[in-house]
């Protein structure tokens, strides 16, 4: 398999995997080559001066999902997994006010953020909607070093140059020895009829190849802890999200009156959608306020994976905690099928990459989780991320907050449903996953820019008067 289960599921911090976690690593990225020795440009002279140039979706929605304190706090040298959100606002005051980095192993420089991060509205960079360029000048305003960041969606992010040689660093992954290395659903089949092994098994022999077992096992229960304790943390929070929308938080409130009802025979049974709802929507306004959450695929979608895991836990009968670790890997397995295929950036192919995928992964474990077999794991994947196909990106003002925060509660009732249904079947079904996942890549390569993360259509402009 191509993609760590630490790949698709970091921490990180709010509210964007791909406007916020990425842009935060490419500037941290850009001080690394410039200190440490790319080759600079000819004739130029220590590095004095710094620029960041946003791009696309970047330049679109970058004020509403802060891209620009995110380059902020990477040239501040802040890493989006371990940030201390105090030490990193003190910080990030300090720059205001002296308009100078002094990053390790790099003479003092000029950066003012309010001047030095630039918004550029202009047509997208060729290789991808999320594009920023990082510059460094000398004293005398030569040009030094200059590098082209992608960030494509989950966190990711990579130069041009890996970008254009992306097929070579997949055939590269490919020769390191990983014993299941599936592209492809259908090779995922193939390989665990072969060996007999679940998905889950396939992906955690994988992952032992670069991780001792025990280690690997502690590491994916912290996930689990990480996105539980933000559940916790979102179901404990009132008030306005910030952005300027006015939008209210509403998870505490509906888990109170859950709480109320529950053991009180009065309850309808679609309540349990409720329930969903809620703990997806915890997450989703942690994220919205600049939280730490798991990125599941993206933080834009990071609500749904964990809202699922938390239903099996607590409201499904057999629940155990190895089923928690079933469910991760086997979600793992399908985010990886979808970004080495599709794509999982609402700025490339809309919300059916982002909430669409994240519904799959969700279906996926669920199912695993309560003893489904290779073949209706497939099944659930591929009847949630179907019935997402065409969902567009269209977040009001550019905040992750609407359509987003009550999008994961949906997509995690989907994933339920998807995964409910599969578990009927014996796995026997009309549409693979590798064909829904070739028609989200089409659907999403034709579908209007307006409608990928620029907040150029749709719900984005047709707000209601305030
Ligand atoms: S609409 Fe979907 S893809 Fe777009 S920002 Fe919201 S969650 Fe992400």
């Amino acid at each position: 398999m191509f993609l760590s289960i630490f790949d698709i599921f970091k921490p990180g911090i709010g509210p964007s995997s791909s406007h916020t976690m990425g842009p935060m690593v490419a500037a941290a990225r850009f001080l690394g080559a410039l200190a440490g020795g790319t080759e600079p440009e000819p004739g130029s002279g220590p590095p004095a001066h710094v620029t960041a140039t946003l791009h696309g979706s970047l330049a679109w929605t970058g004020k509403g999902h802060a891209t620009d304190r995110a380059v902020c706090l990477g040239l501040l040298g802040f890493d989006p997994a371990r940030v201390d959100m105090d030490r990193a606002e003190a910080a990030l005051e300090r720059l205001a006010a002296d308009r100078t980095l002094a990053p390790e192993g790099l003479p003092e420089m000029r950066f003012d953020p309010a001047e030095d991060v630039v918004f550029d509205w202009g047509p997208p960079l060729p290789g991808h909607a999320n594009g920023l360029v990082l510059r460094a000048f000398d004293a005398a305003g030569h040009l030094r070093m200059q590098e082209t960041y992608y960030s494509v969606g989950g966190g990711f992010v990579v130069t041009e140059r890996e970008h254009a040689g992306h097929a070579d660093l997949r055939a590269a992954k490919f020769e390191a020895g990983f014993p299941y290395p599936f592209g492809s659903a259908a090779e995922m089949l193939r390989m665990g009829a072969e060996s007999g092994l679940s998905i889950a098994r396939m992906k955690w022999r994988n992952e032992t190849v670069l991780i001792p077992e025990g280690e690997l096992g502690r590491r994916i229960d912290a996930i689990w802890s990480a996105m539980d304790a933000c559940i916790d943390r979102g179901l404990s929070q009132e008030g306005i999200l910030p952005g300027g929308l006015s939008v209210r938080r509403r998870a505490q409130a509906i888990h109170v009156q859950l709480c109320e009802e529950a053991g009180r025979n009065l309850a309808q049974p679609h309540v349990v959608n409720d329930w969903l709802s809620v703990y997806a929507m915890a997450v989703n306004e942690e994220n919205a306020a600049g939280g730490r959450v798991v990125t599941s695929p993206t933080n834009g979608a990071a609500g749904v994976v964990p809202s699922v895991i938390r239903y099996y836990r607590d409201h499904c009968v057999g629940a155990r905690p190895e089923g928690i670790r079933t469910f991760l890997l086997t979600a793992a397995a399908i985010g990886g099928l979808v970004k080495h295929n599709a794509s999982i950036s609402g700025a490339e192919v809309g919300c059916q990459g982002e909430v669409g995928s994240a519904s799959a992964m969700a279906a996926a474990g669920l199912c695993a989780a309560l003893g489904g077999t290779n073949a209706q794991v497939e099944n659930a994947a591929e009847i949630a991320l179907e019935h997402h196909l065409g969902m567009t990106c269209d977040p009001a003002a550019g905040l992750v907050q609407v359509p987003c925060i009550e999008r994961n509660g949906l997509g995690a009732i989907k994933a339920v449903s998807a995964a409910s249904l599969s578990l009927r079947g014996d796995g026997t079904h009309f549409m693979p996953l590798d064909n829904c996942i070739e028609a989200m890549r089409q659907t999403g390569r034709d579908m209007s820019e307006k409608y990928k993360e620029t907040s150029q259509g749709g719900l984005a402009v047709n707000l209601p008067e305030c």
